[in-house]
């Protein structure tokens, strides 16, 4: 039962604590993907940042470049128009032609990458008003000086050479207009601007990687406090509640263990035979006394069946109330022969007790067995000496017929009863003739023979079990015959005076007959309540007398007084 309530204790805890560990993994996964999604978008963030970055400067790199570029052509542009101002050597002049013609193409493709269709300033939304006023604002804007520029080299490279006057010109107009400062100072201010402006948008896109990067700082700082601190924690907790319990359970387990050790070592060390068996009487346990009582060992005890001790069949009469009564949870207890390994029976008193479970269910039997052999025996003695006892109390013992103590107490309640009934109750006292002259003739022992055959022909001749005789002192015998009419008691006493005679036990004095004789006095009465059964003694005493005054030999009667017989 312990043992089952601790296995209980540990499912229980082993539940709750499955349940508790259930509830900690789904709390701290719930903070930990929240953590990581944080994460996963900052990182994401970050990347997209970092490719914007990206983009933007190689952007306003191009753009700075193209500037730089620009402002490199118009100078070239402004050296070879004054060259082809000045030489007059007409090969001279056609390269220079051709170069300027070059450096057209290179002028548009600048502006074509500066004012592109698609991300160029023209359209560039985010640009700043300082760079859109440089750029397009006004008649000294950057866009109109290259539009009136690009015109001017145009006509130049459109002039023919034999128009060396026109050539002139224009071309000492484009070399003025190249090395303008103005015009060169704001192209150094436009890739100025440009520079300011993209080191704005990398500070910006610093500031906001600033910001993923403490957004960053403060997941893993929430993580660290929020998910993984309390993690540890909850985990060192349940570890020192386990600690805990395990302990407690350990302590609880030791207990049971030293309170179990204690029962079985009691219980090896009992001096009373104790096994138990499971449900269908299968042996699990028997202890020294046990094995040394039936003669087994442990082995050969253990997993047998308890009619093992049943032996044959015939030991098995006390076995029939045993299992109806184990079986409905009662204890039995009772006496049975068991028998030994040797084939050796003896008495074993038994103590057979139901042992159940929690639930009530039967789970097996303890029982007790003790030798009680030398109890039996000694019972058996007693009770041999009791009948002894008995016999002695109640039998005479010369005769082996019932004595004067039997007789007192027979005629009372006869005649208890006869009142009752109202029915008549007949006594016959005999006594044997001239006995004291039979005992001075053949001795004292041939007497006593005499006696007891006598009284075996007494008891021989009554015939209804409710008749009895008795002796009821020396040579006086009784006969007591209940619900018998004083005729019936005559019938009887002539019977008895007719059987001694026939024995033909040879007579001392031969005066009355040559054979052992009695005299017989009958009495019957109705008892009265005013009477005592000492009425009856006398009555037949009387009769008694009578006979022996009469002659001897003979029945006499209290009431038909002299119906003689002589035989
Ligand atoms: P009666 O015909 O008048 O009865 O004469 P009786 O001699 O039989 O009468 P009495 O009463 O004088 O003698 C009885 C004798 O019976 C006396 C005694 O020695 C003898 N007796 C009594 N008890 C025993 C006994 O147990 N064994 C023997 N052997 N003799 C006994
Ligand atoms: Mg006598
Ligand atoms: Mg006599």
């Amino acid at each position: 039962m312990a043992g089952r309530a601790i296995v209980n204790g540990i499912r229980e805890t082993y539940v709750d604590l499955r349940a508790l560990h259930k509830q900690l993994i789904l709390g701290l996964t719930t903070r930990y993907v929240l953590v990581l999604v944080v994460l996963a978008i900052l990182v994401t963030s970050n990347l997209l940042l970092l490719q914007h970055q990206i983009e933007l400067s190689s952007t306003d790199s191009a753009v700075i470049n193209t500037s730089g570029r620009q402002r490199m052509l118009y100078q070239r542009t402004a050296l070879l128009a004054q060259q082809l101002a000045i030489t007059d050597d007409q090969q001279q002049r056609i390269d220079l032609h051709t170069s300027l013609q070059r450096t057209l193409t290179l002028l548009e493709e600048a502006h074509e990458e500066l004012m592109g269709e698609r991300d160029g300033l023209a359209h560039a939304a985010d640009m700043d008003d300082e760079l859109r006023n440089l750029y397009f604002k006004g008649e000294n804007s950057l866009d109109r000086r290259y539009h009136s520029y690009i015109d001017l080299l145009r006509d130049l490279i459109d002039t023919p050479h034999e128009n060396r006057a026109a050539q002139r010109a224009l071309a000492r107009q484009i070399a003025d207009r190249g090395i303008e400062e103005t015009m060169l100072a704001q192209l150094d201010h436009a890739v100025l601007l440009h520079q300011r402006a993209s080191e704005t948008k990398l500070r910006n896109i610093n500031r906001q990687q600033g910001w993923i990067w403490l957004a960053a700082a403060f997941t893993l700082l929430y993580s660290a406090l929020a998910v993984f601190r309390p993690m540890a924690r909850r985990i060192r907790d349940e570890f020192k509640e386990l600690d805990n319990i395990k302990h407690t359970l350990e302590l609880r387990v030791l207990e049971r263990t030293q309170e179990v050790q204690d029962l079985a070592q009691a219980m090896e060390a009992s001096g009373e035979a104790i096994l138990i068996t499971d449900r269908d009487g299968i042996i699990k346990y028997a202890n020294q006394a046990c094995l040394r009582l039936n003669g087994y060992s442990k082995a050969e005890l253990i997993g047998q069946h308890t009619r093992i001790f049943r032996g044959d069949a015939s030991a098995a009469v006390n076995y029939a109330d045993l299992w109806p009564s184990i079986q409905s949870g009662k204890m039995w207890i009772g006496d049975l022969v068991n028998v030994r390994k040797d084939g050796s029976r003896y008495n074993a008193h038994l103590t057979i007790a139901p042992i159940l479970r929690e639930d009530n269910s039967l789970d097996g039997y303890v029982g007790i067995q003790s030798d009680i052999t030398f109890r039996k025996q000694a019972e058996q003695r007693l009770q041999n000496a009791n009948q002894e006892l008995d016999r002695l109390a109640t039998e005479d013992p010369l005769t082996a017929i019932a004595n004067r103590r039997v007789f007192d107490r027979d005629l009372e309640e006869e005649w208890a009863r006869a009142r009752r009934a109202n029915t008549s109750i007949t006594l016959i006292m005999i006594d044997i003739d001239y006995f004291k002259t039979y005992n001075d003739s053949f001795g004292h022992q041939q007497g006593d023979t005499c006696l007891q055959q006598v009284a075996q022909a007494l008891s021989q001749v009554l015939s209804r079990p409710a008749d009895r005789a008795a002796r009821y002192g020396g040579e006086e015998f009784a006969v007591l015959l209940p619900d018998t009419t004083i005729n019936g008691g005559i019938e009887v006493a002539e019977t008895i005076r007719q059987r001694i005679k026939s024995l033909e036990l040879p007579a001392a004095d031969t005066e009355v007959s040559p054979y052992v004789s009695v005299s017989l006095g009958v009495a019957s009465m109705v008892p009265q309540p005013d009477q005592t059964a000492m009425a009856l003694l006398q009555a037949a005493d009387q009769a008694l007398y009578k006979a022996k005054k009469s002659g001897r030999d003979r029945v006499a009667s209290a009431e038909v007084i002299d119906t003689l017989s002589n035989a």
